[in-house]
């Protein structure tokens, strides 16, 4: 890792492989001996179109996932999936229940009530969003077209360690533990996310849809807003994001050679139970305010004894080489993202950082 870069925890946009970054500055100014930078040239070009389509490959390969879902890159990051969802799924008058988990769900359900029918088939707003439903809590109605779901919930630090095992198609924001962990596609109608948080800079939405949902939306669609517009043109409908696609496709490679999904996922398992371990260790200095079983494995939110404390951990953090440590500002707090990309040194620093805080302080 070269020297001046720093450890950083941001919870998105996320830190990228430094392999990737630098093949990215290598190769920009000359593509592939065109002459011209990626971002220069025409999306219709011969270039662009190998990175695209290879791009659309390797998540197939990653996620395995099946033929019949059709996979697109979508402008607007997840934030324009909580309206295209239900535009594309409740046209009909169907309704959908919304797992409200925490600020996105709520968010993704705030958009869905604009759309369609829809009601809450769960609210973890009561217990301050410190934990997920078990499939036995959700209220799903018969006859519902979907579930939609929050896998991890970024600024609350709580992940569902299980997906809900209902008649009824999920929907899943998957945005912050995308690609770390498994896809069950028989459960899924559509998964979507934001590349920014596991994947590569901000800039698109990766989103998987089945066939059956293509299908059935309404032709009365704005074209962008229709996902079958997505799919016939193999998201080349329009300009695409070529830099965050280009960025995106070396960080698929990077993760293939780093064992794929199941080994993002263990990794995953093991550097924040190596960061939660230092917390219930502290003799209650460190507290994680969450419910054990729900202990999200990318975005780790703890509390020290007072937000005075908190302030000093936050600037001796900082002058120590730690970025982007402040929970989420509706929250406060210290959050830790551990994305894919984050380098196990910097695990192993800010462990050892926590722990000679907590010994000089407590
Ligand atoms: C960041 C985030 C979003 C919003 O993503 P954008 O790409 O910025 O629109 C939505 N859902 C979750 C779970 C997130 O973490």
């Amino acid at each position: 890792m070269p020297k001046e870069r720093v450890h950083n925890f941001c919870a998105g946009p996320c830190t990228l492989p430094v392999s990737v970054i630098e093949e990215l500055a290598a190769e920009l100014p000359d593509f592939r001996g065109s002459g011209m930078s990626l971002i220069e040239m025409s999306h219709r070009a011969a270039d662009y179109d190998d990175v695209h389509m290879e791009t659309l490959s390797l998540l197939r390969e990653l996620t395995e996932a099946p033929d019949d879902f059709s996979i697109q890159l979508i402008q607007g990051g997840a934030t324009l999936q909580f309206a295209m969802v239900p535009m594309n799924m409740l046209a009909d008058g169907a309704e959908a229940g919304y797992v409200v988990s925490g600020t996105w769900g709520k968010k993704a359900y705030a958009d869905a009530v604009t759309v369609g029918s829809v009601y809450q088939a769960w609210s973890g707003g009561d217990s301050g969003f410190t934990s997920m439903p078990s499939t036995g809590d959700l209220d799903v109605r018969p006859g519902s077209r979907f579930v939609h779901i929050t896998s991890n919930e970024t600024i609350g630090g709580i992940r569902m360690p299980e997906f809900p095992d209902i008649d009824v198609p999920l929907v899943g924001d998957m945005s912050s533990d995308y690609l770390s962990r498994p896809i069950p596609w028989p459960k899924f109608d559509v998964v979507y996310g934001g590349a920014q948080k596991n994947l590569g800079p901000a800039g698109v939405a990766i989103v998987f849809v089945r066939q059956s949902v293509l299908d059935q939306a309404p032709e009365s669609l704005p074209a962008y807003l229709a996902y079958r517009t997505h799919h016939e043109g193999d998201s080349l409908a329009n300009t695409p994001p070529m830099f965050t696609i280009w960025a995106t496709n070396k960080v698929l490679k990077w993760m293939r050679e780093s064992g794929g999904i199941s080994a993002m996922e263990k990794r995953a398992a093991e550097r924040s139970a190596r960061i939660y371990g230092t917390i219930d260790t502290s003799g209650g200095f460190y507290r994680s305010p969450v419910d054990e079983a729900c202990r999200s494995h990318m975005n780790i939110v703890f509390r020290l004894p007072s937000e005075d404390l908190e302030a000093t951990f936050l600037s001796e953090a900082q002058a120590a080489g730690f970025e982007n440590l402040p929970g989420h500002r509706s929250v406060g707090g210290i959050r830790a993202s551990v994305y894919n990309a984050m380098p196990d040194e910097s695990v192993d620093a800010l462990v050892e950082f926590m722990s000679d805080f907590a010994a000089r302080n407590g």
